[in-house]
């Protein structure tokens, strides 16, 4: 009998030992395993977020630098030759970009509303008309007693060559004065040339070829050419003081330090 007792109290012991080492077991296994999957979901949030920021980071300067808006043409950047648009007519017959139109007819008629009265003398030009632009300026140069160089080197500042004229992609507008259509520095002074200078860029326009940045745009002042660059990038670019090369410069400095 008693050892009989002995072996059950024995039994018994075994048995809850047992049990109590399978309990404490599964418990430091569950809570190993808890806290591994929380630590992993911990790294993953932070991998994540931190992945997310990058992205973004990485993406605003070199998505801007493949926006249609920002396409460069100058000298140096001539039209791509597979480059289409789609134009649109204005009031008064001349064509511009489609993509662009509603904020140029915004501007104009919010200008008018406020008395002014605009005329839009040039929008989108064919490399035809650029070309025959160009050479009635040479023409006028050679007829001031300039060389056949002399007159093609200035009239290059005067009007673009054919295929690296803003106007040529049809983003690009020259806006005068009803009283004032002289294309000439005393245009400045005019409401009209005062009022878009200052409001254009909420329409997505910016005074392309300002007085202080010719030598980086190797174009004259020329108060009346506005270029249509989105309302984001005309307040960027006017908040930083730059012109459109500067500003892609700008850009493409951001991407590389990202
Ligand atoms: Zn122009």
């Amino acid at each position: 009998m008693r050892y009989n007792k002995v072996r059950k109290t024995k039994k018994k012991l075994g048995l809850f030992l047992v049990s109590l080492a399978i309990i404490i077991l599964v418990t430091l296994v569950g809570v190993t395993l808890f806290i591994k999957d929380d630590i992993q979901s911990i790294s993953g949030v932070n991998k994540k977020g931190s992945e997310v920021t990058e992205n973004t980071a990485n993406n605003v300067p070199v998505k801007a630098l493949a926006d249609w808006k920002l396409i460069l043409v100058n000298t140096e950047n001539p039209i791509p030759e597979d480059y289409t648009l789609e134009t649109r007519p204005l009031p008064n017959g001349l064509t511009f970009d489609t993509r662009a139109y509603d904020n140029l007819i915004a501007m104009l008629n919010d200008g008018k509303n406020e008395g002014l009265t605009f005329v839009v003398c040039s929008a989108y030009r064919t490399i035809e008309l650029q070309t025959s632009l160009f050479k009635a300026q040479v023409a006028k140069q050679q007829h001031k007693g300039l060389s056949d160089k002399e007159a093609y080197n200035v009239a290059k500042t005067i009007v673009a060559l054919p295929g690296t004229s803003e106007h040529n992609v049809g983003l690009a507008v020259d806006i005068v004065a009803l009283d004032y259509q002289r294309l000439d520095d005393g245009y400045a002074d005019t409401p009209e040339a005062i009022w878009l200078k200052q409001n254009s860029d909420k329409y997505g326009f910016i005074l392309r070829y300002p007085a202080n940045k010719e030598k980086t745009t190797k174009i004259m002042y020329e108060p009346w050419h506005f270029r249509y660059v989105g309302t984001d990038h005309a307040l960027e670019m006017n908040r930083l003081n730059l012109c459109l090369e500067e500003y892609i410069e700008y850009l493409r400095d951001a991407a590389l330090a990202v």
